[in-house]
């Protein structure tokens, strides 16, 4: 794959990301495999890795401000 915003190659990693999710809450999904641009560092969720995030994210408790997960069950 090739980064959108620069031409770049980008290359597989695992990180922590954070999502907000709400007004006043933030999800920290750690271990989460990315692409990133060796280039700009912009970086590229896959469809299929995105679907597993909105998944763990639909599961959450919204009351919470912060919550720490990992992306490996
Ligand atoms: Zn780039």
């Amino acid at each position: 794959m090739i980064c959108h915003n620069c031409g770049g190659s980008l290359e597989k990693l695992v990180t922590n990301l954070p999502f907000k999710v709400g007004y006043d809450c933030i999800v920290i999904i750690k271990a989460l495999p990315v692409l990133q641009c060796q280039n700009c560092n912009e970086y590229v969720i896959e469809d299929a890795v995105m679907e597993k995030v909105d998944d763990i994210l639909s599961n959450i408790d919204r009351t919470t401000e912060l919550e720490v997960l990992s992306y490996a069950v």
